[in-house]
């Protein structure tokens, strides 16, 4: 990092725009008194974010800008740059080259630029700070303050060793926090007090409304319940109406089904009527002939009689009288035979016997007495009887067609009663399944009538039935008796706690709410001040733990410069003990090994904040304070101070307005002869008036005054030769 150029305009004497080039090493700046030299440091301190008017050697805003002179009128603002080379990366921000710009006008609007964008002046003090550099510190040393470490306070001296150190960073934070936290227990503070007020407003407000605040709970329990209630009321309905439809269905299948067998069956009924024998009159017509055949074979058989006792008449008179006398004796004989026969088997043959004979007898006389009138009847009998037999034939004839047509009518019968029968069992089934479905749409009017009255408490209830309806599969199934008892036991709780004051009801939300929302602030802001507690301890340690580990490689360098320049003796820095420690009464209650810890933190705590006081013995002198050192000594004592820092920790640039000018001729040489080591490490522009300073410088800057009260800038090689008019 290199600081390049300063450029001024309208700042204090330097009216018109001014350019100072660096080149690294020692920069010195030359003029006669008042030409306005320590305006450029001014300048400096100005830009890297100085408030305070004392080291601006100024009262107010205004007198950093050009005043005007005789000749020249004033301006209207003041504006100073400085800009580095960023190319090593230096500062962390993304530019080979870095402009910090302050512009300040007369109404006192002051503005910072960071690279032309504008930034606050937080931002630029954290930017400096991170680089080592600030206004606090030993980097920029003002006129007559080449013993300010000496005669600065221990606490103002830790804070310029802090600030070499890099740990003024850590310090802004740290003072940050401690703001932050400042704010937040002001404003936990002021919210607790709000809290406080409000609680006990609250309370009242609480025990006025608790049986309303329970109500809506209650009316809240109700109507939940209710809702349950009806939900499981619904689902039992349409349940039961579910089943309904499918067994109707069902049922109209089945009617579909056994109408279409009905149909069928009727068919078949009508076919068998189709079928019905159509000859009863032939049977009345068979009846006639068979009684006209009855009677005319009666006749002849009456006829046939009468031949055959004519036959037998005639036959008995041609027998021969003596043949039958004979045989009248032979029969005689016989019979007596007969009558004294015991033996019944005997008496069976002598019977045969007998009629054998008779028989004999007569057929005897039949042979013998035949003629011509016998034959005739005979013939007619005969006759008679072929006649007879073709009756009974036709009579059988007749009785087999009667039989036929007989048979045939009861076959009829039998298919008729059984169609019939087929008919009227299937209109049996189709009249039972109809009351069967008059029965089920009954029920199911039944359970819509009551699905109506459902509908009807539901929307008494002032509930919305659809939207009830429209998810009934979450609902846990419940007792019914026991839901109703329950929200008869609500509604009756509701009934006695009585018309409810809503101003009241909301007022107390509204209070309830207020006191919620300020409690969760006070917790947050509780958080935020442990949080900004803990941030500032960390930054503490870190702090003091850089520091107390710097102070000693600074003591080692101090005693070395200090023995330099004063030719032997030693001094040292070391942290203030004299600081009161708070007087904390022991603690009864605590054992020894805590009230150890206690008094630790408390020295730890002092350590933190404690200042910085000087050691020194001086060769050859009993000093017993740094009062009865010389205004000489007390320089050298600072310089001895600053360059043991910058050995630790070299800052980029210092700023130093006539620190030598107290320092006799040998000292003035080894300052010189030591800024232009140290130069190699840090940039250093200086204002002397010290020609071994000068010689010392890498480059001149002579200011002037040639128009009286503008400064001007002449550049000049170290051959003393002016080369530029600035
Ligand atoms: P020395 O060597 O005596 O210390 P110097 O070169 O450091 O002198 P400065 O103190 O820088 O001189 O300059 C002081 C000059 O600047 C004075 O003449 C003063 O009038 C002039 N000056 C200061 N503020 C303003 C301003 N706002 N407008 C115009 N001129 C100003």
């Amino acid at each position: 990092m290199l600081l390049k150029r300063l450029e001024l305009i309208g700042f204090k004497s330097f009216a018109n725009k001014t350019v100072l080039d660096f080149s690294g090493g020692i920069a010195g700046v030359v003029g006669p008194n008042g030409s306005g030299k320590s305006n450029i440091i001014d300048a400096v301190r100005w830009v890297l974010g100085e408030r305070e008017a004392k080291n601006l050697r100024g009262d107010k805003v205004e007198d950093l800008i050009f005043a005007g002179t005789q000749k020249r009128a004033r301006v209207g603002m003041a504006q100073v740059s400085l800009i580095f080379d960023n190319s090593t990366g230096f500062f962390p921000v993304d530019f080979s080259e870095v402009s910090i710009v302050k512009r300040i006008g007369r109404e006192g609007h002051s503005q910072y630029f960071l690279n032309k964008a504008e930034v606050r002046l937080k931002d630029i003090v954290s930017f400096f700070a991170k680089a080592r550099l600030g206004t606090h510190g030993l980097t920029i040393i003002n006129q007559g303050e080449g013993d300010l470490f000496v005669k600065s306070s221990p606490e103002e001296r830790r804070e310029m060793i802090e600030e070499i150190l890099g740990l003024r960073q850590y310090q802004i934070k740290k003072k940050d926090a401690q703001r932050k936290l400042k704010n937040t227990s002001v404003n936990i503070d002021k919210v607790k007090a709000v809290v406080e007020e409000i609680i006990p407003h609250l309370k009242f407000l609480k025990r006025q409304t608790a049986k309303w605040e329970k109500l809506s709970e209650t009316e809240k329990e109700l109507n939940d319940l209710e809702r349950i209630y009806f939900k499981n009321k619904l689902k039992e309905i349409f349940v039961e109406l579910d089943k309904f439809t499918p067994r109707l269905k069902e049922i109209d299948e089945k009617v579909f089904q056994k109408s279409k067998e009905l149909k069928i069956l009727q068919e078949e009924l009508r076919k068998v009527e189709d079928s019905r024998p159509s000859n009863r009159t032939q049977l009345n017509d068979i009846q006639l002939k068979k009684d006209e055949l009855f009677s005319k074979k009666s006749e002849q058989e009456k006829e046939l009689g009468r031949l055959e006792a004519k036959i037998e008449f005639s036959s008995l008179v041609k027998i021969d009288s003596q043949k039958a006398i004979e045989t009248l004796k032979d029969l005689r004989i016989v019979i007596k035979n007969l009558s004294e026969e015991s033996d019944l088997e005997k008496l069976k043959s002598k019977l045969n016997e007998v009629f054998l004979k008779i028989d004999n007898f007569l057929n005897f006389g039949s042979e013998q007495g035949a003629s011509n009138e016998l034959l005739e009847l005979k013939k007619s009998k005969d006759e008679l009887s072929n006649k007879i037999t073709g009756i009974v034939n036709e009579l059988e004839e007749f009785r087999k067609a009667e039989t036929n047509i007989s048979s045939g009518l009861e076959s009829f019968n039998f298919e008729f009663k059984k169609a019939f029968e087929k008919v009227e069992s299937k209109k049996d089934e189709l009249a039972e399944l109809e009351s069967d479905k008059n029965r089920i749409n009954f029920n199911a009017e039944r359970f819509n009538l009551k699905m109506q009255d459902l509908k009807t408490q539901i929307e008494q209830a002032g509930k919305d039935v659809n939207e009830l309806k429209s998810n009934l599969e979450d609902v846990a199934p419940t007792s019914v008796f026991e839901t109703e008892r329950k929200i008869f036991k609500l509604k009756a709780e509701i009934a006695s706690a009585g018309e409810i004051d809503h101003v009241l009801l909301d007022e107390f939300k509204e209070t309830e709410k207020r006191h919620d929302f300020l409690s969760s602030q006070l917790i947050d802001l509780e958080k935020a001040s442990n949080d900004l507690n803990v941030l500032i301890k960390d930054l503490d340690f870190k702090i003091n733990d850089e520091f107390i580990s710097s102070l000693n490689k600074i003591n080692e360098e101090f005693n070395k410069f200090f023995q330099l320049m004063f030719g032997g003796g030693k001094a040292k820095l070391y942290l203030e003990k004299f600081k009161p420690k708070k007087q904390i009464l022991p603690d009864e209650s605590l054992a020894d090994s805590e009230q150890k810890i206690i008094e630790e933190l408390e020295d730890e705590e002092n350590e933190m904040s404690a200042g910085i006081e000087i050691d020194l013995s001086l060769p050859r002198k009993k000093i017993r304070g740094l009062e009865m050192l010389s205004g000489g000594e007390k320089s050298l004592l600072s310089i001895a101070v600053l360059f043991a820092l910058i050995s630790v920790s070299p800052p980029p640039f210092l700023v130093l307005d006539e620190i030598d000018a107290a320092l006799d001729e040998r000292n003035t040489r080894r300052f010189a002869e030591l800024i232009k080591d140290f130069s190699k490490k840090s940039q250093f522009i200086i204002v002397t008036h010290n020609r071994a300073t000068m010689e010392a410088a890498d480059v001149l800057y002579g200011v002037t005054m040639e128009e009286s009260g503008v400064s001007k800038i002449l550049s000049i090689d170290l051959s003393n030769q002016p080369i530029t008019n600035r």
